[in-house]
């Protein structure tokens, strides 16, 4: 009996592979070159369309890219179409164009990053299988050769760093070549003490350590920075120079303890959340920013300079409009999920009640959706276990009521964490830029185009507009330079009022003359963070470190 039932077994499992594959759908992403992946996508009979998991315009502009090269199938719209019964094969070029959620050919020397999520389809023909193919793949915490094929559960949501040769590393990490000794040294610094000190803090949280992919690349503009949080954490330097100054040093600091910080949360369990990207990517900075000062990678003064610059430009992007009233394009065309999401942390968990750390608050937070349950934000954070407990700070920043400025009016008078103060050279001309995208708009049926340099303001030429006829670069304004300049913004205000019309003055001799119907309310004062007592608030019963 035990013997015939163990070959029942046996020819069960012989026969599976054979039986299953009739029906599966297999992606295949291949490191072709340095320069394109192809992709394959081996589609069973009657299997006619198939749905890309990344839909829409994001989705389909990233498939615009891609080269047919069979007549397999083809990329229509949301759908992958086809005869069924045939292998449809696509050359996909390495980019390092940011569309739509993790990139999918990003290119490395000597390898690409890539991310399954950008090929993955739907199950509707039948499971479907991924495979990565290069000499060298670290995928999900090792390394492979020739071939890795992820859980079934999780392949078409799977970051690798694929590369042409075998890699004789000690580390799964990747570092570009064209970074410095000091920048890696640094990357690893920060990468290291981050996680030491969450997992110190945040000792409920499931961490797993992911391999680090650092690229250099280069694009317009200064040094910047860009990157993303699953089991390969990218981190692309752009334009980064081999001597950090001290811009450079805090912005990498930043940068890499926000991405390692997003590993102590959960990314999917919190979208069922309205402000599910707040509490994403506000719980990052909020992270990332103590960590720094704790580990003294931070200055309490540059602690505070970050945090008021958050909120001013906070309050100067959500104009007029309460937390709930702003779309999520607007939410994310202005970073308002970081500017708005580090204060909001923070003079929230300054201001909690009962007792308990507000690391302690946070990790609870995760390691109640971590079991399933949808705790409700706000109490999880100002109030815990603690009993008859109400809270006050987030329920009025995150409402739909009065504007989010007013908001915080109330909520820092209420708590006296800050103060108001005059604005910085910076704010300042942060206001003239919003005041001349207000002329634009206001000219150009709502719409506006314009880039900053050093030097004034480049108004994009549109039809649509009634005064800008061709691209403009303004380097005046009233007289007065764009930027750096006191008195820029009070002088088109004085402008508009008196005269309806600002006048900009042009890099090439030329004028602007734009008419002004309303001034932009130019602020006269922003919130500057009581620094010690905030810091006090937030550390009590934290103990040493
Ligand atoms: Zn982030």
């Amino acid at each position: 009996m035990k013997n015939s039932l163990r070959c029942l077994q046996l020819l069960g499992i012989a026969l599976l592979p054979f039986a299953a594959h009739a029906a599966n759908v297999d992606v295949d992403i291949k490191l072709a070159d340095a320069n394109y992946l192809e992709i394959s996508f081996a589609l069973p009979e009657h299997c006619t369309a198939l749905a890309f998991l990344k839909d829409g315009r994001g989705g389909q502009e990233i498939r615009a890219a891609w080269q047919k090269q069979n007549d397999c199938a083809t990329a229509e719209g949301d759908l992958l179409k086809s005869a069924g019964a045939c292998t449809a094969r696509f050359r996909v070029p390495a980019t390092m164009q940011k569309i739509s959620g993790y990139p999918g050919s990003f290119p490395a020397p000597g390898g690409m990053y890539v991310h399954s999520s950008n090929y993955a389809l739907a199950d509707s023909c039948g499971p479907v299988r991924y495979r990565f193919q290069a000499a060298d793949i670290v995928m999900n915490g090792q390394r492979y050769h020739d071939t890795a094929t992820p859980p079934a559960a999780t392949g078409g949501d799977t970051s690798a760093m694929l590369m042409l040769t075998p890699q004789n590393s000690a580390t799964l990490d990747y570092f570009d070549p064209r970074l410095s000794a000091a920048t890696v040294a640094r990357v690893n610094e920060v990468a290291d003490g981050t996680i030491a000190l969450l997992s110190k803090q945040l000792p409920l949280a499931v961490f797993t350590r992911p391999a680090i992919a650092a690229i250099g690349a280069s694009e317009p503009g200064g040094p910047n920075v860009g990157g993303d949080a699953s089991n390969i954490l990218r981190l692309t330097f752009f334009n980064w120079p081999q001597t950090m100054g001290p811009g450079e040093q805090e912005l990498l600091t930043t940068f890499v303890s926000h991405e390692f910080s997003h590993r102590f949360q959960l990314r999917d369990a919190v979208d069922v959340y309205p402000d599910s990207r707040l509490i994403n990517e506000g719980g990052a900075e909020f992270l990332r920013w103590l960590t720094s000062i704790q580990k003294g990678w931070l200055s309490r003064q540059r602690a505070a300079a970050q945090l008021d610059k958050a909120l001013a430009e906070c309050t100067l992007y959500t104009e007029g409009k309460s937390w709930r009233a702003l779309t999520p394009r607007e939410i994310g065309g202005q970073r308002l999920e970081y500017l708005c999401g580090l204060p909001t942390y923070v003079y929230s968990l300054a201001a909690r009640q009962g007792r308990g750390t507000a690391m302690g608050r946070f990790d609870r937070f995760y390691h109640q959706l971590r079991q399933g349950q949808v705790p409700d934000f706000a109490q999880a954070l100002e109030c815990g276990d603690t009993k008859a407990c109400t809270p006050q700070v987030l329920p009025a920043l995150l409402s739909s009521g009065p504007t989010m400025e007013q908001q915080w009016n109330e909520v820092l008078r209420k708590t006296g964490l800050a103060t108001l103060r005059p604005p910085s050279q910076s704010l300042r001309d942060r206001m003239v830029l919003r005041a001349v995208v207000k002329l634009m708009v206001d000219d150009c049926a709502g719409r506006s185009g314009t880039t900053e340099t050093p030097e004034g303001i480049i108004l994009d030429g549109m039809k649509v507009c009634k005064s800008i006829h061709k691209d403009s670069y303004a380097t005046s304004i009233e007289g007065h330079p764009v930027f750096g300049d006191a008195a820029t913004g009070a002088a088109m205000k004085a402008a508009c009022l008196a005269r309806h019309e600002v006048t900009l003055g042009l890099k090439d001799g030329g004028k602007l003359v734009m008419p002004c119907q309303e001034p932009y309310a130019m602020r006269e004062a922003f919130y500057s963070v009581d620094i010690e007592k905030t810091l006090a608030l937030l550390l009590r019963e934290q103990g040493t470190q």
